[in-house]
């Protein structure tokens, strides 16, 4: 235990922690810096070589922002805040992860990370009131509590064909790429899935493969990204307007800068709805997603009309109109799956060296030695990146064993879907805090991490102050709040469309199903439910 701490007891049976983190990420990292603020004792485990979270397993090429650098970094620093210029207004991943590398230095935290290493297991021992937890190294520690920052987006998954493990050439999936360069030059590279992990991938590859074969099952609605440099002028401008940044991120829906239009698309005239929509598409950012009229992604009639919109913006910018037709989704409308940004991505269907393959037509059948063998034959690679996302929500969760009271284990309670309370918390599982945990808020990341952290944060404060060691969330809790959680999907045309957000991930076993994945309800809603709960003395929770 390092000695500037208070424990947060003092029974004779006192764990070796206050508080273990898992991950050190940005959820980790803020949170291992309000622990220490508490005086709590802490441990941060991570399994990667250094902080970043996200932006450092996710190296493949093009990756970068798709909100506002300005509305992602942290808010709870002014100094911070000061001090770091973003270069760009969507920054790339190789400077979010010097970001996370200079909070971690800025607030010396990783004299309390060990590095390399995976949680394998973590018990509740009711008797004693610890997590006893097993390392992949055979390393036992014990907590006090377990704070889970594990992320959403953590375990990559690779399409379910036979013969991954022959391939010959190189093979990677976005989220495992190597830390050393990889040049494309007079390769011919292969790219499985196009959600926004593949479609930035495909617009960088675009640029110096020999040959780059795109094999899409989906298609995906995009809007163009917009990205440029920060000039002098404009960075005095964000430092100087921090406070109404962070303001407008708080009262959007989702946590972005954009303000949506109160309007619905069918109140205006078509005239006015286009110049609007072109204004929309020729801003940066996630505007026309989230700052849009308000009943894009809840009537059919609006979405219908934004999708067609945007239907004849590909056919534009795409020369080959059988290509364009493959490009444009047919079985979902605009807007609701997380939408990617791009940039020149449909121009890039108009090289020479770029080819399509629509996986609806001709399926992959295998990986061979050499290749990729669809239904219409073989293709030869040197490369194959697999950009076919993650076991989101509940899949960093799955892949340890943690067991609650009894030895309850938490994969079999969530089967058929999590259910949490806040995302922070379950009933069952006593002192176990998750930050942005299943069935919480999403949305820009960090601004949802920020409030998760606060309120943990908060919680264990309070206990502190009081001597409690114990916290659960009572069963009528959790089901209360899986009551707002359906209510808040009821409405929402993106819960009808199979994606990560509904919790359907066709290479994992039991997830072929959409289920209740996710809280779709505001943040803003979400946070006045939340501190009210905090507001009250925590009567949802059983404290002891
Ligand atoms: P994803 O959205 O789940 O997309 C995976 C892609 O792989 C889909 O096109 C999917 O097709 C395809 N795929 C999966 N299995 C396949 C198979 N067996 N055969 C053929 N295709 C297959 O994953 P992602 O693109 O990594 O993005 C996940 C999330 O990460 C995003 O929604 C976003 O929230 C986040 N992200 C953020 C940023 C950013 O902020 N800049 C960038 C990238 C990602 P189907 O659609 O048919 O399943």
């Amino acid at each position: 235990m390092t000695s500037h701490t208070t424990p947060l007891d003092s029974t004779a049976d006192r764990p070796d922690f206050d508080v273990i983190i898992i991950g050190a990420g940005l959820s980790g990292l803020y949170q291992q810096y309000r622990v220490r603020e508490l005086g709590l004792s802490v441990r941060v485990i991570e399994a990667g070589s250094d902080v970043g979270g996200t932006w450092y397993w996710n190296r493949y090429p093009g990756a970068r922002f798709d909100s506002e650098s300005y509305s992602y970094g942290f808010s709870f620093s002014k100094e911070l805040l000061d001090e770091w210029n973003w270069s760009e207004h969507f920054a790339p991943q190789p400077e979010t992860l010097r970001y996370t590398a200079y909070v971690a230095d800025k607030f010396d935290l990783r004299r309390d990370i060990v590095f390399g290493r995976r949680v394998s297991s973590a018990h509740w021992q009711e008797a004693a009131r610890v997590w006893q937890l097993r390392l992949d190294d055979g390393q036992h520690l014990s907590a006090r509590f377990l704070i889970t920052a594990i992320g959403a987006l953590s375990v990559p998954t690779l399409p379910l064909v036979d013969g991954i493990e022959n391939f010959k050439g190189v093979s990677c999936h976005t989220a495992k790429w190597p830390h050393e360069p990889v040049s494309f030059e007079g390769k011919r590279v292969a790219v499985i899935g196009t959600g926004a992990t593949g479609i930035q991938t495909i617009q960088e590859v675009a640029k110096t493969a020999a040959h780059l074969t795109v094999f899409q099952r989906t298609a995906n609605w995009c809007a163009p990204l917009h990205n440029r440099k920060i000039t002098d002028e404009e960075q005095r401008a964000i430092k100087a307007g921090y406070a109404e940044i962070f303001q407008r991120c708080s009262e959007n829906p989702g946590g972005f800068v954009h303000k949506p239009d109160p309007r619905s698309a069918l109140e205006v005239s078509r005239e006015e709805r286009e110049a609007f929509w072109e204004q929309r598409y020729a801003e940066p950012g996630f505007g026309i997603w989230v700052g849009n009229y308000r009943d894009i992604l809840t009537n059919r009639e609006s979405n219908a009309l934004i999708s067609d919109f945007i239907a004849r913006k590909v056919r534009e910018r795409v020369k080959d109109p059988a290509t364009a037709e493959k490009l444009i989704p047919k079985n979902h409308g605009f807007g609701t799956r997380r939408l990617p940004l791009e940039t020149r991505y449909y121009e890039v269907y108009n090289q020479p060296n770029v080819e399509l393959v629509d996986l609806n037509e001709t399926p992959i059948e295998r990986i061979t030695p050499t290749g990729i063998r669809t239904s219409a034959g073989e293709s030869e690679f040197d490369m194959i990146i697999y950009a076919t996302g993650f076991d989101a929500l509940t899949g960093a969760y799955d892949a340890m064993d943690i067991r609650g009271i009894d030895g309850r284990r938490l994969k079999d309670d969530w089967t058929g879907g999590a259910k949490t309370f806040f995302g922070i918390q379950n009933a069952g599982f006593p002192n176990l805090l998750m930050v942005m945990g299943p069935l919480g808020a999403l949305g820009n990341i960090p601004r949802s991490i920020e409030f998760n952290v606060e309120w943990v944060s908060r919680l264990l404060g309070h206990m502190k102050a009081r001597g409690h060691t114990r916290v659960e969330a009572r069963a009528e809790s959790v089901e209360a709040w899986m009551d707002i959680v359906r209510a808040s999907a009821v409405g929402l045309l993106s819960n009808e469309v199979n994606s990560w957000m509904t919790g359907v991930n066709r290479n994992v076993k039991g997830k072929s199903e959409r289920v209740l994945a996710r809280y779709s309800g505001t943040g803003p809603e979400y946070r006045a439910r939340a501190e009210a709960v905090a507001a009250g003395g925590y009567r949802e929770l059983e404290l002891g």
